[in-house]
């Protein structure tokens, strides 16, 4: 099914293809023609992250870290209620017929969760893609089943183990449009590198997607990527002449790497820092943030006491934009990258002079 929505208040359209996952936003519209300029956000999300995790399974065993990942929800340390599926529905409730997709997570696998098929289904039956991410650890065929049925994609976390091959397995026997995850950092740059020059991630994937290491809740600084490594200038190469028999695709979080790095991909196809302009976080515990870095929730609004139309109008949210409006005048890369992310400057791979952020 094809979705169109008209976006009254900023003037634009946006199709979203809930079998493919195809996205499509046009300009600015003026007498129904597109002007070329891109609309700085969206008078509602299209993408919500709902954290329906407030505990992992898996955190007392320290599955994360033993697999080189510092979990930026503190898996290890913090025990919370997963979200209730009344507070679930409610959530869907409020997004039917506005937003095309949720990525389902928060502090733990959302295979793990409850009420898991339940929450899978709602969104189904409200016209929202369910997609998430898992480590794999606990995956099973009846999940991979309810993934096939449900989801548009499941990732699966390169946690580098038995568990994490099976998982993949799993889900492509059963059908499933199945991604890898890999946070990209100091210490995992050179087994990215080594993976894509000999084609060695598994058969049969949809796509690999680096995510940038971020000094989050256990993830260090040490381990966030300089912009001058070296090993950068590699890997943005083997990024914008792709070769694979798979796609490769990057968060966010990463564009100013690519603006930096590559001349052959179509930055118009890519978008940056989403947070608060199309896309926004909310946790188990019914807080809307723009982001789920966000973790100190310097920028969270309340579900309980206002809606998510409330929360994406709130000043908090319009706080967080302020830098995406304002960042690195001069740089001609301005509105392809918007300066990077607002929460974490060390995270930006730019080193260019006309950078403010
Ligand atoms: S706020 Fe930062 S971490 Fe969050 S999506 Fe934007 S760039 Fe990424
Ligand atoms: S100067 Fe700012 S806008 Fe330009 S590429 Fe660097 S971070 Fe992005």
């Amino acid at each position: 099914m094809r979705h169109r929505i008209y976006d009254s208040k900023y003037h634009f359209l946006t199709f979203f293809d809930d079998q493919t996952g195809a996205y499509l936003r046009t300009g600015i519209l003026e007498d129904r023609k597109d002007t070329g300029v891109d609309p700085f956000m969206a008078s509602f999300p299209h993408l919500i992250d709902v954290g329906i995790m407030g505990h992992c399974a898996h955190g007392k065993s320290g599955l994360c870290a033993k697999a080189g990942i510092g979990c930026y929800q503190s898996g290890r340390t913090v025990e919370a209620p997963n979200m209730a599926l009344e507070d679930f529905a409610e959530i869907v409730r409020q997004c039917a017929g506005k937003v095309n997709q949720f990525a389902l997570g928060g502090r733990g696998d959302p295979d793990m969760h409850e009420h898991f098929g339940e929450i899978l289904a709602l969104c189904r039956e409200h016209h929202i893609v369910p997609n998430f991410t898992t480590s794999g650890f606990g995956l099973t065929e009846e999940h991979a089943a309810l993934c096939a049925r449900y989801c548009g994609a499941v990732a699966v976390s390169w946690y580098r183990s038995s568990y994490t091959l099976d998982a993949i397995q799993m889900l492509l026997a059963a059908g499933v449009r199945t991604n890898i995850h890999y946070v990209l950092g100091r210490n995992s740059i050179d087994e990215a590198l080594d993976r894509l020059e000999h084609n060695t991630f598994p058969a049969g994937i949809n796509a690999v997607v680096f995510l940038l290491h971020k000094p989050v809740g256990q993830g260090s600084r040490e381990n966030v990527l300089d912009p001058d490594d070296p090993r950068l200038a590699r890997f943005f190469a083997l990024l914008d002449h792709n070769t694979l028999p798979y796609k490769l695709g990057l968060d966010s979080c990463t564009i100013p790497g690519v603006v930096n790095h590559c001349a052959n991909l179509e930055l118009a196809a890519l978008d940056t820092c989403e947070g608060a302009r199309f896309s926004c976080y909310i946790s188990a515990d019914l807080v809307m943030l723009p982001c789920s870095f966000d973790q100190e929730r310097r920028y969270g609004v309340s579900l309980r006491d206002h809606s998510i139309q409330e929360a994406w109008d709130s000043p908090q949210f319009d706080a967080f934009r302020a830098p995406l409006r304002a960042a690195c005048p001069t740089c001609p890369q301005r509105e392809v990258c918007m300066g990077g992310c607002p929460l974490k400057p060390e995270i930006v791979l730019c080193r260019r002079s006309q950078r403010t952020t």
